[in-house]
C-alpha cells in the first residue's frame, strides 16, 4: 500500500502478516472457506466478512464437530457483486444491512444448495437480512442436522441434495429458525429434516406437518383424528391448544394457526416468527 511519501513504501500490518493473522484452522468447516476481501479492503463491502466466516468456522467446530470426512464449503461475500462466491457455496453468505429493534445492523442473506460439480448449480437464498450476530445459530440448526442424518462420507453437498432439496427454501428456513428458537428455550421439542419427505415443497403441507408434530408432542396426542394427504379430514377444527407457563403465548397462537386450514397458509409469509427468534437471541 503507498504510504504517500515519495521516499518510502510503506505495508499495512495486514499485507506484511496475513498468515499470522489468520492461522491455520483444521475442520471441515475451515478446509473449504471462502470469504472475499470484505468492508475493510473493499468500498463495496457492507459487513467485515473474513473474520465473520472464520469466526463462524470455529464456533461451528466447537458447537457440532463433524468427523473428518464431512465436508461443508462455506462461502462469503461481503456485498451483491458476489467475489466471494457465495451462490456457489453449500451454504453461501452474502452481506446486507439488516434490522434489529429498529437499529440498522450487519447482516447476511443465507443460501443454500450451490455446487460446484459438473451439474453446477445456484444455491437459493433461505433465510433473509439474518442480524449477522444470529446467523451463527441457524447455521448451527442446520449442521446438527447434518451431523445426525448424514451417511458415512457423505459430504453436505450430497447430504443437500438427498434431504433438504426434498423442502420448499421457506421451509428449510423456518425449520432453521425453529430449531433454534426449540434450543435456545430448552422446551424439549424434537423438530427436524425428515429423509423421506413427502410433502412435495408443498409450503402448505409442510407448515401443517410441522404444526402437527408440535401439537402431538406438546398436548400428547394427534390433533385431527382423520387426514387425506396432509388434509385434515375430521374433525373440522382441532381443539386448540392451551397456552401454558412452558411456551410463549406468540408460539402457542402459531401452532394454532399452522393447523387451521384457513391460517395455515400465512404462517411462512406473514407470521414473523423471526421476531420471536431475535428476541429470545438477543
Ligand atoms: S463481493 Fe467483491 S465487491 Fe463486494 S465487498 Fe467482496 S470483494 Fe468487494
Amino acid at each position: 500500500m503507498w504510504s504517500g511519501d515519495s521516499d518510502s513504501l510503506s505495508l499495512s500490518p495486514d499485507l506484511v502478516y496475513p498468515f499470522k493473522k489468520y492461522k491455520n484452522l483444521a475442520s471441515p468447516y475451515a478446509n473449504h472457506l471462502i470469504a472475499c476481501a470484505g468492508e475493510k479492503h473493499c468500498q463495496f463491502g457492507v459487513i467485515p466478512n473474513k473474520p465473520d466466516a472464520i469466526d463462524l468456522a470455529k464456533y461451528l467446530e466447537k458447537q457440532v464437530s463433524l468427523e473428518s470426512d464431512a465436508k461443508v464449503r462455506m462461502y462469503w461475500s461481503a456485498c451483491v457483486k458476489g467475489c466471494g462466491l457465495h451462490g456457489l457455496g453449500d451454504i453461501g453468505f452474502e452481506g446486507c444491512k439488516a434490522k434489529l429493534e429498529g437499529e440498522s445492523v450487519y447482516g447476511v442473506h443465507i443460501f443454500l444448495g450451490g455446487r460446484t460439480t459438473r451439474d453446477a448449480n445456484i444455491g437459493k437464498s433461505v433465510l433473509k437480512s439474518v442480524p449477522l450476530q444470529f446467523a451463527k445459530y441457524f447455521v448451527e440448526s442446520l449442521m446438527i442436522e447434518y451431523k445426525n442424518l448424514r451417511k458415512k462420507r457423505e459430504n453436505f453437498e450430497e447430504f443437500y441434495q438427498r434431504v433438504l432439496s426434498n423442502y420448499s427454501t421457506s421451509a428449510i428456513g423456518f425449520i432453521m429458525m425453529l430449531k433454534t428458537y426449540i434450543r435456545v428455550l430448552n422446551l424439549k421439542l424434537n423438530i427436524g429434516f425428515k429423509e423421506n419427505v413427502k410433502t412435495g415443497k408443498n409450503e402448505v403441507f409442510e407448515i401443517f406437518e410441522v404444526g402437527r408434530a408440535l401439537y402431538r408432542q406438546i398436548a400428547g396426542y394427534e390433533p385431527y383424528e382423520i387426514y387425506d394427504y396432509f388434509t385434515p379430514v375430521f374433525p373440522k377444527k382441532p381443539v386448540k391448544l392451551k397456552n401454558t407457563d412452558r411456551f410463549e403465548e406468540g408460539f402457542i397462537e402459531m401452532i394454532n394457526s399452522m393447523l387451521r386450514s384457513e391460517k395455515r397458509a400465512l404462517v411462512f409469509s406473514e407470521f414473523h416468527f423471526e421476531e420471536m427468534v431475535y428476541k429470545v437471541l438477543a
